[in-house]
């Protein structure tokens, strides 16, 4: 149980910012003997350092022991239809460096892993990182995924991906550990991790990213599903007269919010046209252009595709009885300003809105979102005290349990 009681440690100290062994020991539950300990080790390992000291009382001043920031760093590698970002993180969430490329959508699996292993390079060297302080990769995929084995299934806005295993082949080409998980998982834990300190709660992540999904947190736990699925929001009805699906349904929220969609609908009515680029990305930030510059029917799109984010924003609520929806992804700063009224606005239709209200936010992390939420999944990984994560650290030779090792050890 050493290593375990170990991350159970540094993990109060990451939290509080700064504690000493007596305080670690009410914080813990653990003996001061343990803590010392195991204190002990963490000085010698270099994660945590002597900071000062705090008088309390007439007794003798505490030495406060602090994370030392830099002492292991994280890799985070999202990979969104549109733009692949790779950011490198350090134990306080501070981005040291990231490299984006754009995705083109005819990518094929292949190239995309020379190209992510490219990036990966790039901001390990632009961070001016040694290699062996680096935990391992976070990947942040597009679902579906198959967790259990490391895959990226068959993202339907990837088209030539069929289950490529992500996770193997970019530990062969990087040579350190991999995990990997979905998009909105990764996000999920990134807003447990930095972006409410302290709070458990029940929480939904909207992530709009080519599509939409959402990553949920139930009591201050991240939900992934039974296989890592969790989250699929794409055939929620938001627009009953609105287009057909190929689910067989009208008006999902994959063909009338996504921005994919919106890309579709800008094209249809004339706003986008041969001069708008050719790729998602660049297509939505043409659309939001239009919009600001007053087009009417550019407008019209967008304002329409608020009011749809509302009514998903309301099942969500109500399905889980939130008490904090924050939304994110990689073009929020263009979205925000259309989208948080309308989205904030579905409140009072909620179902216990006269119980409690709920927090609606954008992502503090910004267009740094899937980045900071990628590297986010090795640190929850390496340092989180969830006892499912011991179960699989005893458990198996995953990645994951190999990255928790690599920092019990
Ligand atoms: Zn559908």
């Amino acid at each position: 149980m050493g290593s375990y009681n170990q991350t159970v440690v540094l993990d109060a100290i990451r939290r509080s910012g700064g504690l000493s062994r007596v305080e670690l020991a009410a914080a813990t539950g653990l003996s001061a003997q343990a803590v010392t300990n195991i204190c002990r080790r963490l000085l010698a390992a270099g994660f945590v350092q002597e900071a000062g000291t705090t008088n309390v009382g007439r007794g003798k001043p505490r030495t406060l022991l602090r994370l030392d920031a830099d002492a292991r760093l994280a890799v985070g590698v999202h990979v969104d239809p549109a733009v692949v970002s790779v950011g490198l993180l350090n134990l306080e969430g501070a981005l040291l460096a990231e490299e984006r490329v754009a995705t083109p959508s005819a990518l094929d699996p292949p190239r995309a892993i020379a190209t992510i292993t490219d990036a990966v390079d790039a901001a390990i060297a632009a961070g001016q990182a040694d290699r062996g302080r680096i935990l391992g990769v976070g990947v942040a995929a597009p679902g579906p995924v198959d967790l259990r084995r490391g895959v990226v299934a068959n993202p339907p806005n990837l088209p030539q991906w069929h289950h490529v295993p992500l996770r193997k082949d970019l530990a062969a080409t990087t040579g350190l550990p991999v995990l990997l998980d979905k998009d909105v998982t990764a996000a999920a834990v990134a807003e447990t991790w930095w972006g409410s300190p302290g709070r458990g709660g029940t929480m939904a992540v909207l992530y709009i990213g080519t599509g939409i999904g959402v990553g949920l947190v139930v009591d201050g736990k991240v939900v992934r599903g039974s296989s890592g699925n969790a989250g699929e929001i794409g055939h929620v009805v938001v627009d009953p007269d609105g287009p057909y699906c190929a689910c067989g349904q009208r008006g999902c929220v994959a063909v009338t919010v996504a921005p994919v969609a919106l890309v579709e609908q800008g094209r249809r009515a004339g706003v986008l046209d041969a001069r708008t680029p050719s790729d998602t990305a660049g297509a939505v930030v043409a659309l939001f252009d239009r919009a600001d510059a007053g087009d009417v029917v550019a407008r019209g799109i967008v304002e329409d595709a608020a009011a749809g984010m509302a009514r998903l924003a309301l099942v969500v609520t109500n399905l889980l009885d939130l008490d904090r929806l924050v939304l994110g992804g990689p073009f929020w700063s263009r979205l925000e300003p259309y989208y948080a009224g309308a989205v904030a606005g579905f409140r009072s239709g909620a179902a216990a809105h006269q119980i409690h209200d709920v927090e609606v936010v954008g992502t503090s992390f910004g267009e740094h979102f899937g980045a900071v939420g990628a590297a986010s999944l090795v640190l929850d990984q390496a340092f989180s005290a969830h006892p499912t994560a011991l179960v699989e650290d005893l458990r198996d030779d995953s990645p994951r349990a190999r990255t928790r090792r690599a920092v019990a050890s």
